[in-house]
């Protein structure tokens, strides 16, 4: 049995902490719903803001919702070149040791200390198929994605959660170099 699981491209993007959505925005704002993502809950907002670097600036990032306990920046390695930061790989969540970025909206711009990472490729699965294909929480696999641009990825982590959609998260750098474009599925590789 193929382990075949969607694969979804995570642009950059921001998590933001409800206190840094009103320095940004204004006071009492709150992030506006502009689509549904695939994790349930979770939304693109139609408000964005710019990323500035010690080299250059990124206008028009993303904002993920809904706010989060702690802003947290998910950038390419790309992006961190252009914007001349040095994060390292981590897991959402996880921002210990990861730098900071002054982050700029209408209203308002703050200065995080830390925050900034490119986020680890990882897999999505609810408790039923994890179980049923044997991984659980932390698992470490492998990911063949078949394309034009056939690519097997390597120390991709699998997420176990009840609140979870089955998807593959990979970032824009992973995508482009794996060739997807449309919809494009990844078959988990046991190792
Ligand atoms: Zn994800």
């Amino acid at each position: 049995m193929k382990k075949k699981v969607i694969v979804e491209t995570s642009a950059r993007h921001i998590h933001l902490a409800k206190e840094h959505i009103e320095v940004l925005f204004g006071k009492g704002k709150t992030l506006t719903v502009r689509n549904m993502l695939s994790q349930p809950g979770q939304f693109a907002s139609l408000e964005r803001v710019d990323l500035v670097g010690p080299k250059k600036t990124i206008k028009n990032v993303l904002i993920i919702g809904p706010a989060r306990k702690a802003t947290q920046v998910e950038i390419s390695k790309t992006d961190a070149r252009t914007l001349g930061v040095d994060p390292p790989v981590k897991e959402s969540g996880d921002i210990d040791g990861t730098p900071g970025i002054k982050i700029v909206g209408p209203a308002g711009e703050v200065t995080i200390d830390k925050g900034v990472f490119i986020a680890k490729r990882h897999i999505h699965l609810t408790p039923d198929v994890a179980k049923e294909w044997n991984l659980a929480n932390g698992d470490i696999v492998m990911l063949k994605i078949n394309s034009d641009r056939s690519l097997i990825f390597d120390d991709v982590v699998v997420r176990v959660s009840e609140k979870y959609a089955p998807s593959v998260h990979i970032d824009t750098d992973e995508a482009n170099a794996a060739g997807c474009s449309g919809e494009v599925y990844g078959e988990i590789i046991i190792k």
